[in-house]
């Protein structure tokens, strides 16, 4: 907030650079025309914008709950995937595993032939050994194929209760976007007039002073960026302003801001 010139600096240099002549005299004139009618304008659009606020409001927190669910899907539809492609991966495992175990059984068979044509007794304790040691070999791999089967059915469970999820969001989700869908319905031609209106009125204000009010009015609690001053006080934050100050934002020479919170001051109301 504070990163706006202080109204005094500005009113300041204003005076310093005004000259007497005809021609500055009838351009000051017009440009304080142009600073009331500027806050008369963002005064309107304010108002607008709380006619919007409240059609909002009532829409409460359906909108956030909605794209809260929707996330929630896509997650879920992600977990889907994930459960399905490591189910894919461990069956890759078994295929790679059960054509090992194959491998090893051809071989089995060819040392147990050579077996038949051994010379010596060592000879054959040596395939006997091989053949032993390939023989635990597929014992290991048929125990790993099993791991990998029951792996398979931790997968299908996980992907069965990621569909519940995506179902169970979709559900939700039906019923809150239609329930949101109503809400919208019912005060869609009203918005649509707010819009226009407020389409309209933001033309009239130059598009620094417009982002300027936009960004107050999102950092303020009250969401209101324009005030004026009631009772010697800011509207907004209720500082006090001294007298002095009050006269010059009276005056409407320059768009005057609170010192305390930063928002616009559109003028003073007299006490009642
Ligand atoms: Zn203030």
């Amino acid at each position: 907030m504070h990163d706006y010139p202080t109204n005094s600096l500005i009113l300041r240099s204003h005076v310093v650079l005004q000259l007497p002549t005809l021609f500055t005299t009838f351009k000051t004139y017009m440009d304080l025309q142009d600073i009331a009618q500027k806050l008369t304008s963002l005064l309107s659009l304010q108002e607008v914008d709380h006619l919007l606020d409240n059609i909002t409001q009532t829409r409460g927190t359906l909108p956030e709950e909605i794209s809260s669910l929707e996330r929630k899907e896509l997650q879920a539809q992600r977990h889907v995937q994930e459960s399905e492609a490591k189910k894919e991966a461990i069956e890759e495992e078994i295929a790679d595993s059960r054509s090992e175990i194959k491998n090893i059984e051809r071989l089995v068979k060819r040392y147990e032939e050579e077996q038949m044509h051994v010379r010596n007794n060592r000879e054959y304790d040596t395939i006997t050994k091989e053949i032993d040691l390939q023989k635990l070999e597929v014992q290991l791999k048929e125990k790993f194929i099993k791991e990998a089967y029951g792996r398979i059915e931790q997968q299908k469970a996980q992907t069965e209760q990621s569909k519940e999820a995506v179902t169970e969001c979709q559900k939700f989700l039906k019923h809150k976007k239609a329930e949101l869908k109503q809400l919208v319905d019912k005060s869609q031609e009203e918005e649509r007039k707010l819009s226009e209106q407020r389409e309209g009125i933001a033309t009239s204000i130059d598009a620094h002073l417009l982002s300027r009010y936009e960004h107050i009015r999102k950092s303020v609690r009250n969401r209101l960026a324009v005030v004026t001053i009631k009772r010697e006080a800011c509207g907004g934050c209720f500082s006090r302003i001294p007298p002095q100050r009050q006269i010059s934002i009276h005056e409407k020479k320059e768009i005057s801001t609170c010192e305390y919170c930063g928002r616009i001051i559109a003028g003073v109301v007299d006490d009642e």
